[in-house]
């Protein structure tokens, strides 16, 4: 079985594609939607969604979130005594998805279909297909995330060629796309974002408003438990921005060292103090358009992606913007991952999808390094010279020809690059080839380069000499931490060893982490009847009945709903 995954900053979720539709897969919890977050406990054992999101503000060394954001980088977050990679973090989200897919399905997963922000680079996609690897998934493809939405929205399906505006607001990162749908093929057209601004920011505005009615002089944070404070009205004000999605106002409330604090704000006052934000949401729009030669007129629809566009206050900026109401058939936090499952589905060669092709394009330029003589007669080098164009539609194949630059030359080498910038410097170096040449004077040795890049992502270079008839292929890395087959079974063996908190148990930690969370919030009575809560347990987990246990969560979900108000995902 072949499953779609949306492995994003905030949330992630698997798919599969089932009697002709996409479908999504409840985790264990019976959520669709698993925060992409990993926590080490006290014993060191991993927690992965909602039970490691829930310990963010307990322990906050101990639980990474967010760390798709250091995709492709060699940083290392550390938690407890361990460190971990971007791509091993999001290896373990990935397992955990997996495992998800399987309980639910009774079958192995073999392969997933992963999408990634159209901005991606080479880099950052070659540490996602990693982590898939690591999770022990064959990663049959990387989708661009708007292209999954398409898929997902089901625009593949008409048959005009008229382009459409994607626009992705999750919990910390804006991406717009400009989209085409042409006999089939999928084109991402432009894509342009903000990266730091998402429904977090908009917690943030929520909370200065709060803060201002119910603590205006600053007297509650002092010192040390800023932090912690922060923390606890951030979380107070998720529940109520969610709230404010259906309501006209709501409650923030919270406890603080046994106090409860409470204001209610209204949906006007939000969008009012949300201004400056949703302001933001036009730069990139713009940025979108102008990139693509697109004018706002000839846009046929416009796609709402991302849990913050939930939010009423965006959705109408959103149609003051275009001046018409945007496409919100699906929930917009599910449009990605149910793409990645009709992709899966064509992989799977679903018979109700073998009538739709789809093609990717390259979201980059990929070429090499070259030079050119100057009038002193010296080589001046650093000129970047493009070979596959960004916005080609791969598989794409293409040759370019490069002369010796010098006099009886042995070796020609070739930096390759990827990025847009004319100085190469500014673009990002994947890879270094060279083959020998005859000496000959210069410019008489022609050099033949292929660039073939896959839909997967993979750069295939061949050169030859038809000089001398070499020939000569390379499969380009992107240097460093790639790793080598042996690296990588290394990296997977030492992965799967790490002592992963069993997944018939995961409800029960998510409950416990929650109540943890909540004893830490609140004080006085409060916090004695909640640590009793846990003793308890404790108890009946120690005791392992299933009906019990069951029975049990019930009671302490219910006792902490009551406290502070439903969970917030
Ligand atoms: P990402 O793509 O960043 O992983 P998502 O698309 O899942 O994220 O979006 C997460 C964001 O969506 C969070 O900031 C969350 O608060 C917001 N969100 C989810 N549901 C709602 C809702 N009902 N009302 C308002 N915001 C919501
Ligand atoms: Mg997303």
């Amino acid at each position: 079985m072949i499953v779609g995954i949306d492995l994003g900053t905030t949330n992630s979720a698997v798919t599969i594609f089932r009697d002709g539709a996409p479908v999504l897969v409840p985790n264990s919890l019976g959520d669709v939607l698993t925060p992409s977050a990993v926590s080490v406990t006290d014993k060191g054992a991993l927690l992965v969604g909602m039970a490691a999101r829930e310990r963010q503000s307990t322990h906050p060394t101990m639980t990474a979130t967010a760390f798709k954001r250091l995709m492709g980088t060699q940083k290392k977050l550390a938690l407890g005594r361990r460190a971990f990679s971007a791509e091993e973090l999001s290896a373990l989200v990935l397992g955990s998805l997996k495992a998800d897919a399987e309980a639910w399905a009774g079958e192995p997963v073999t392969g997933a279909v992963i999408t990634v922000p159209a901005y991606f680079n080479d880099h950052q996609r070659k540490a996602t297909r990693r982590a898939g690897e690591l999770a022990g998934l064959k990663v049959e493809r990387l989708v661009n995330e708007p292209t999954a939405a398409a898929l997902g929205y089901g625009i593949h399906e008409r048959g005009d060629r008229e382009p459409f505006l994607v626009f992705d607001l999750g919990g910390g990162t804006f991406d717009v796309s400009i989209v085409e749908v042409f006999e089939g093929v999928v084109e991402v057209r432009a894509s342009a974002g903000d990266n730091r601004l998402g429904g977090e920011d908009f917690n943030d505005i929520l909370t200065a408003v709060a803060r201002e009615a119910i603590d205006p002089a600053g007297a509650l944070a002092r010192g040390a438990k800023a932090s912690m404070l922060a923390e606890v009205m951030r979380a107070a004000a998720e529940r109520t921005r969610r709230k404010l999605t259906d309501a006209d106002e709501a409650e923030l409330s919270f406890v603080w060292e046994g106090k409860p604090y409470s204001a209610t704000i209204t949906a006007d006052a939000f969008e009012k103090a949300a201004e400056p934000l949703l302001q933001r949401l036009r730069d990139p729009v713009l940025r979108s358009l102008r990139d693509s030669n697109i004018r706002v007129d000839n846009l046929s629809e416009i796609v709402l992606v991302g849990g913050a566009t939930r939010m009423p206050i965006v959705r109408r900026a959103v149609t003051r913007m275009f001046g018409r109401f945007p496409n919100t058939a699906l929930h917009a936090d599910h449009a990605v991952a149910l793409g990645a499952a009709v992709q899966a589905g064509l992989k799977q060669r679903d018979a109700a999808l073998q009538e739709i092709r789809l093609t990717d394009v390259c979201p980059f330029t990929l070429g090499v390094e070259t030079g050119r003589r100057d009038t002193k007669g010296g080589i001046q080098m650093g000129i970047f010279s493009p070979i596959i164009e960004r916005n080609t539609v791969v598989p794409a194949s293409r040759v370019h020809y490069f002369g010796t630059l010098e006099d009886n030359q042995r070796i020609v080498r070739f930096n390759v690059y990827q990025g847009e910038a004319r100085n190469v410097a500014e673009n990002i170096h994947l890879d270094q080839l060279e083959v020998p040449v005859p000496p000959k004077p210069r410019g008489e040795i022609v050099v033949e380069v292929r660039f073939s890049y896959d839909p997967s992502g993979l750069l295939e270079v061949d050169i030859a000499v038809p000089a001398t008839g070499l020939r000569q292929q390379w499969i380009v890395s992107s240097g460093e931490g790639d790793g080598s087959p042996e690296d990588l079974e290394r990296r997977r063996a030492a992965l799967a060893a790490l002592k992963v908190h069993p997944r018939d148990d995961a409800v029960n930690a998510a409950t416990l982490a929650r109540a943890e969370r909540c004893y830490e919030g609140f004080l006085g009575d409060h916090r004695q009847y909640i640590g009793e809560i846990i003793t308890a347990f404790h108890e009946v987990l120690d005791r392992q009945e299933s009906h019990a246990i069951t029975e049990m969560r019930a009671q302490v979900e219910s006792a902490l709903d009551q406290l502070e108000g439903e969970r917030f995902l």
